[in-house]
């Protein structure tokens, strides 16, 4: 690195407040044992210019994050004083999904005052960021950088809620497995707390989106309902009187109903076979359209899946193309409605709940086109007694991730 280009980095460096050089050192992958715990901005933009001569390969790299974390200065959107939120309980909703972690600053008197979404790194972080240890010092950059971009302060914070994609015990904050994460026992709460001297509390995602759907969706008028997400994988939030049901820990694990036991059911991520998500989750459509698009190429059909690609197509390609009536992508669409209300019929069997809420990022394209909604309505049907086929399929109203940032911060609001 030239000496000008080290004092031109150095000044930037300089510029940073903590929770930005903290976020730096985080993304350019420092190791830890290299920053002082208790150094100030001037020694670790020095530690991490020193860092970086040694890794001048990734300079670029470095540039860019530098203008990158800069300009969410500008981003600062305006909120009240500081005075005005004294006195207020304020909750850090934060949404673990499998390809962003999404967050916000949730009122305790229930306003949203902020939201803000945050590319996920912890994959893309390979080695630094994927296991136990980073999850949680990810959490907990997080946190810092949705109060800050609140315009508030870390002491301003009543508790952190979290909700996560996967088996979590609520009572005890683990976060047992997460397949889309591959993470396993991971004690989020305990550990989170102990960073940032603040409560937290945790649960599956769906079930806080679930929560948000009892208080402010669909969910306030019914006292029985189960809420399905689809997306990664598929899962389920369940009230019963009013109340989620945890059962003794990870209810709603609708995702590993079996609905195929051939030969040749399909092996899910859980590593048994035949699971209801490996037939009608974003992963299942992606696959399931993939062998379709090499059938069409195979024997020349015109369709205008013969233009996408097997190995990179994504749910949103089918729904354009169901949007222009392509007949190849009718079979699919019906093919993955069929399977939706094979497990849906399922989960009504055996609770009879008065709604099913469906959200997801499946869902958010699927349900805009009212024939797959009359399909999965018409399959439901044919696979459920007549008796309880009265329960109604809804679509959550709530748009992205709004839902399971609100459900994460009403976690909070248990004492
Ligand atoms: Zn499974």
């Amino acid at each position: 690195m030239s000496t000008a280009i080290r004092n031109v980095m150095l000044d930037k460096l300089k510029t940073l407040n903590s929770t930005q050089i903290d976020e730096l050192i985080f993304r350019y992958a420092v190791p830890a044992n290299l920053i002082p715990r208790e150094a100030n901005i001037i020694s670790k933009a020095l530690v991490f210019i020193r860092y970086a001569e040694q890794e001048d390969k990734k300079l670029s790299k470095l540039s860019y994050m530098l203008d990158e974390i800069l300009g969410q200065k500008s981003q600062l959107q305006s909120y009240p004083s500081r005075q005005d939120v004294v006195n207020k309980k304020l909750i850090v909703g934060i949404d673990v999904g499998t390809a962003k972690i999404a967050s916000g600053v949730i009122e305790f008197n229930e306003t949203t005052m902020g939201y803000n979404e945050f590319p996920r790194k912890i994959i893309e972080h390979n080695n630094i960021a994927i296991g136990e240890p980073n999850l949680v010092d990810r959490l907990a950059f997080i946190v810092k950088e949705t109060v800050y971009h609140s315009g508030l302060e870390l002491n301003d914070i009543y508790r952190v809620g979290i909700g996560l994609p996967g088996q979590v015990d609520y009572n005890l904050g683990l976060l047992k497995y997460a397949p889309g994460l591959r993470l396993r026992d991971i004690q989020v709460s305990q550990k989170l707390r102990r960073k940032l001297k603040i409560d937290v509390r945790c649960d599956n995602d769906v079930n806080c989106s679930t929560l948000a759907e009892l208080k402010y969706g669909y969910g306030k008028q019914f006292s029985n309902f189960v809420c399905v997400f689809v997306g990664f994988g598929i899962g389920a939030g369940i009230v019963h009187n009013s109340s989620l049901v945890h059962g003794d820990a990870f209810a709603g694990e609708v995702g590993h109903i079996k609905i195929d036991c051939s030969d040749s059911a399909r092996l899910c991520t859980c590593e048994s076979r035949g699971c209801f998500e490996e037939y009608a989750s974003a992963r299942a459509i992606k696959e399931f359209a993939s062998t379709k698009i090499r059938y069409v190429k195979e024997r020349k059909i015109d369709s205008l899946l013969m233009s996408m690609d097997a190995d990179s197509v994504t749910p949103e390609d089918i729904v354009s193309a169901l949007e222009k009536g392509d007949l190849i992508a009718l079979e699919l669409a019906e093919q993955i409605a069929k399977y939706l209300a094979l497990g849906l019929s399922n989960i009504v069997h055996v609770i009879h709940p008065k709604a099913i809420i469906l959200g997801g990022g499946i869902i958010d394209g699927f349900y805009n086109l009212d024939f797959f909604v009359s399909l999965v309505a018409k399959f439901f049907k044919e696979n459920t007694l007549n008796a309880l086929s009265n329960t109604q399929l809804l679509r959550t109203e709530f748009e992205g991730k709004t839902a399971s940032i609100l459900g994460a911060s009403l976690l909070c609001l248990d004492e």
